[in-house]
């Protein structure tokens, strides 16, 4: 059976570039997957103060010049969106929606995908107010009203993003505490460009000529409902592991997270995972690479073994 590359990787977030420059810097045959741009959900975020060499820099920035190491290093890169993963043999077979491809190992980097509110007409309103990205769609928003909602470190920075651009900010959370770090939660909490809105869930969409107008706002200790006006509605409240190419291997934790050992191995052999897709604690750009490293010296070592 023809192997098309020693190592394929899903996913070209942090982790899944990483992973490729040390595969391809080890002389093997390498290829990323990736059914978005490039960079993932590193894209997403307006500023990035934490990710040593760079004081500021934003995401798609940081995306865009990791990108172009990759590709300097004359790394293949193909689009596409991986709908599974199965074993012939030795060898690891990756099927994506145009095509197959087979590879001696697999490296796991598709990262997280954000979740939605749930509510009952929320996906009309997607391009027509509701976002998940604040960096994409904020512009569209200059001078005019919007809500965030979510209490984390995306939520957070978000809302300091978007109050320099909209005419004013709401932040609305479940809990009457952020959870987001000290830094960027103690901004967001002496901002007076951002109001708080604790304790509270958004219940409801309202509309105006197919487009958001308004969201009510029901307070989860007095049950009591506010209508918030507002043209955005930026919704932050965490993500879940993209890991429904792998399902047939039962290497996930009940919540879809996989599960590897402190050198980014799956317990199936020669399949690894590095980034946000990862069971673990601390879910940053910094850890995403430092995986990504692992995950791919692993594969290179099991491979020339
Ligand atoms: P997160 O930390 O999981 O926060 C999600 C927030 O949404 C929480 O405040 C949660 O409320 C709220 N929430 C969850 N489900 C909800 C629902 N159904 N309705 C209303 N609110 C709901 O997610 P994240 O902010 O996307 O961050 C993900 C990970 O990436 C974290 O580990 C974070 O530290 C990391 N990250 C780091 C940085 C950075 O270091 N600069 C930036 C972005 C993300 P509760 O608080 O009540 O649970």
């Amino acid at each position: 059976m023809k192997i098309n590359y020693d190592v394929i990787i899903i996913g070209a977030g942090a982790a899944g570039m990483t992973a490729a420059i040390y595969i391809k810097r080890a002389n093997l045959t390498v290829c990323m997957i990736e059914r978005s741009a490039p960079g993932g959900q590193i894209n997403q975020t307006a500023h990035i103060e934490n990710y040593p060499g760079f004081d500021k820099i934003d995401g798609p920035s940081l995306s865009m010049k990791m990108f172009t190491q990759t590709q300097n290093l004359g790394i293949e890169y193909k689009y596409g969106d991986v709908l599974e993963i199965s074993n012939k043999g030795d060898i690891k077979l990756v099927k994506t929606d145009k095509e197959e491809l087979t590879a001696k190992a697999v490296i796991i980097c598709t990262g997280r995908k954000s979740r939605s509110l749930k509510l009952e007409n929320e996906n009309k309103f997607i391009g027509r107010g509701i976002s998940w990205c604040a960096i994409c769609d904020g512009p569209l928003y200059k001078e005019k009203e919007v809500c965030i909602v979510g209490g984390g470190n995306s939520a957070c920075e978000e809302a300091l993003y978007l109050s320099d651009i909209a005419s004013k900010v709401t932040i609305i959370h479940r809990r009457d505490a952020f959870r987001a770090d000290p830094a960027i939660r103690d901004k967001v909490l002496n901002s007076s460009k951002i109001e708080k809105i604790w304790d509270s869930n958004v219940t409801k969409l309202n509309d105006k000529d197919e487009v958001l107008e308004s969201i009510e706002v029901t307070n989860n200790k007095t049950n009591e409902t506010q209508t918030v006006f507002c043209k955005g509605l930026f919704i932050y409240i965490g993500s879940d592991p993209v890991t429904k190419m792998v399902e047939n291997y039962n290497i996930t934790d009940k919540n879809g997270y996989i599960l590897v050992d402190e050198n980014n191995r799956t317990k199936e052999n020669k399949l690894y995972a590095a980034g946000d897709v990862v069971k673990k604690e601390l879910y940053q750009i910094s850890t995403a690479v430092g995986e990504g490293s692992k995950a791919a010296m692993s594969a290179v070592m099991d491979i020339i073994e």
